[in-house]
């Protein structure tokens, strides 16, 4: 297989355009992350002619700067500043440039429960996605993303001792399936794979795109017009961005038989409602996050939490509404990330970083309510949510300590650093405010929602925007309901299944 980062012919990019650009294909796609790019492979092996179009950058792996402040100006949209409001203020990043957010995401991969497909199929009419049909789609996606499990020697520490502790306490720990055959544990995936070992979409389905001849991937594209004529759709437009100065210093307009959008779950309802395109009371109207807190762990070892694999364990907990992983994050990563509202305690913790073990829960939202528009994103924690997030965190404390930490910080702004299992039940309670629970969210999902009810969804089970012929949506928007895992596999399933319709729609 090609690598597309060499493929001249099939990559353009800022330095190849002129001021007014105009191109065609058979399928435009706009966003070049993991469900864009897997609909371009489905449409391109298929014999059509498709451009993927994409706001940031073509980057190879050893361009990636090992710099927090590198990576938000250049990798990340919003420049890392991307957030959602409601009851709380939670962070949601999300990547930018050829790969989306996969360029940034931690590799973790899980296929799609199955309780959820059959959900989808049957209270939301998507049959496409019920687990006789999807099932081949995530078999094709793990095959192309050669799915690992990586090996003890590159997890170290801040994996080894979160096993040790579910060990301990006989919890259905396991280690993290991820799409990183080639990960040497260095830590730093959320800036970009500098070794290529992470087959993010940029270096999976995009060479299966462009090894038939019939795609090409223009990066530094940002698309801000789609052009409807009746009920069909006869153009984009947007800027020409350059990658140094982050200007718009061009133009262009594409022109095709059908568009794709995949410009991830707040880029996609944007572009709908910005250009008259969608209701607002079924576009963006429906926004899933995945609610997580991060918690560290205090150890007498040194532990090196930047060192080793992103997230290499987590204990099931998929019942009880919540999963337990651990992460890590680059020294600088960590020390932005952590809000100064937590206090000095949480500071000096991270002061010490060496000795501290990272893990936190992640939350299956249920009732927490969110969307998307053009001023920006709201979610408000959910009560039953919010109950859940908790319990998460008081397992996770439990884990530290039988793993043998000595404090464990619970990321609660004014909260103490927990000395002993005793203390984790007065520590954790049941009423701690969303507000004041340090809260995190990279899986947005669901804002243009699947479904056969056209009053309760955005697109239809073909993935076609409603009331547009040739319009379709292939990224996390589609998602019917919150997924409870992490989100990629799925995006990319979903990007084959909708790039395949596209594909026979001719
Ligand atoms: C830090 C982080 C860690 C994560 N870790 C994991 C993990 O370990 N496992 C997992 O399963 N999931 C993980 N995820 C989530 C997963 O990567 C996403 O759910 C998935 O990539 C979403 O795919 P998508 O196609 O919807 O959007 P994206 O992959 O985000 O792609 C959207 C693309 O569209 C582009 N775009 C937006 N607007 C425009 C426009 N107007 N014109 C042109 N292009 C545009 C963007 O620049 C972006 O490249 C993580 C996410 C983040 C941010």
């Amino acid at each position: 297989m090609s690598d597309p980062s060499t493929t001249d012919a099939a990559r353009r990019g800022f330095a190849s355009y002129g001021p007014v650009e105009d191109w065609q294909a058979d399928v435009c796609v706009i966003g070049g992350g993991a469900g864009g790019l897997a609909a371009a492979a489905a449409v391109a092996e298929r014999g059509l002619k498709v451009i993927v179009l994409e706001a940031g950058s073509h980057w190879k792996p050893p361009e990636f700067v090992q710099d927090a402040a590198w990576a938000y100006r250049h990798i990340y949209t919003e420049q890392g500043a991307r957030s959602a409001v409601g009851n709380a203020v939670i962070p949601v990043p999300g990547g930018k440039g050829v790969g989306g957010s996969t360029l940034i995401n931690s590799a973790i991969c899980f296929r799609t429960p199955e309780p959820v497909m059959r959900q989808w199929a049957t209270d939301h009419g998507c049959h496409r996605m019920a687990p006789e049909a999807f099932s081949p789609h995530l078999d094709r996606v793990w095959q192309t993303l050669r799915v690992v499990i990586n090996p003890v020697v590159f997890q170290r520490n801040n994996n080894l001792i979160f096993k040790r502790g579910a060990d301990r306490l006989g919890l259905p720990g396991q280690w993290l399936a991820r799409s990183a055959p080639g990960c040497v544990g260095c830590g730093v995936c959320y800036l970009g794979c500098p070794t290529g070992g992470k087959t993010s979409a940029d270096r999976t389905f995009l060479p299966e795109a462009v090894d038939t001849g019939n795609c090409t991937v223009h990066a530094d594209c940002r698309v801000a017009e789609v052009e409807a004529q009746g009920d069909r759709v006869v153009a984009v437009r947007g800027a020409l961005v350059d990658p140094t100065t982050l200007d718009d210093v061009g133009v262009f307009t594409v022109r095709a038989r059908a568009f794709v959008l995949a410009a991830g779950p707040v880029g996609t309802p944007k572009l709908l409602l910005g250009n008259g395109l969608a209701d607002p009371a079924t576009c963006g109207a429906w926004l899933y996050l995945h609610p997580a807190t991060g918690m560290l762990a205090r150890f007498p070892e040194e532990i090196r939490p930047w060192n080793g694999v992103t997230q290499g364990y987590y204990v099931d907990r998929w019942e009880r509404g919540y999963l337990l992983q651990t992460y890590t994050a680059s020294p600088d990563q960590t020390y932005t990330g952590m809000p100064y509202s937590l206090g000095e305690d949480l500071l000096r913790a991270i002061a010490d970083l060496r000795h501290m073990a990272m893990a936190g829960p992640l939350v299956h939202d249920e009732d927490s309510r969110g969307g998307v528009s053009l001023q920006g994103m709201t979610y408000f924690l959910g009560d039953g949510d919010r109950r859940r997030l908790l319990a998460g965190m008081r397992e996770c404390a439990e884990v530290f300590f039988a793993a043998g930490a000595t404090e464990v910080y619970p990321g609660i702004v004014g909260g103490r650093p927990v000395r002993s299992p005793g203390d984790v039940e007065r520590a954790i309670p049941d009423t701690v405010a969303a507000r004041k629970i340090y809260l995190y969210a990279s899986h947005p999902m669901g804002t243009c929602r699947m479904g056969a009810d056209r009053e309760q969804s955005c697109v239809d089970p073909d993935g076609r925007v409603w009331g547009l012929a040739n319009l379709y949506v292939a990224d996390a928007s589609v998602f019917p309901t919150s997924l409870g895992v992490n989100p990629q596999v799925t995006t990319m399933a979903v990007g084959l299944v909708v790039g395949g319709v596209v594909a026979e729609a001719g």
